[in-house]
């Protein structure tokens, strides 16, 4: 399993570091660890003009969330609120997800 796999969880919250999106906060909707890539509610999102197929349908647009790298972003601890690192700690055997400012577990 991949480094980004164990830090990064679905549900999580993160905040975007650079880009057009640059300090906004969103959940992570999808993990793509092969590429090291995932995609974000609300942000990342592009809107793709569907032209109508067949005569009598609307033509549409349709928003298609777009992947970001997560070189990019960085998770917001849920309890200090600030962006922040992640450590493990292995409690009863289980390894947990903490955050190196507060220490505060992640859920
Ligand atoms: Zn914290």
């Amino acid at each position: 399993m991949s480094a980004i796999v164990r830090k990064l969880k679905k549900g999580d919250m993160v905040q975007v570091l650079s880009g057009v999106e640059r300090g906004k906060q969103a959940k992570v909707t999808h993990i793509y660890p092969e590429s090291r890539r995932v995609t974000l509610e609300g942000l990342f999102v592009s809107h793709k003009h569907r032209k109508p197929r067949k005569s009598g349908e609307k033509g549409e647009i349709v928003t298609v969330a777009r992947s970001v790298s997560v070189s990019k972003l960085q998770v917001v601890c849920p309890r200090c609120k600030k962006p922040a690192r992640i450590g493990f700690v292995t409690e009863a055997g289980k390894k947990k997800r903490v955050c190196k400012k507060c220490n505060a577990p992640f859920v």
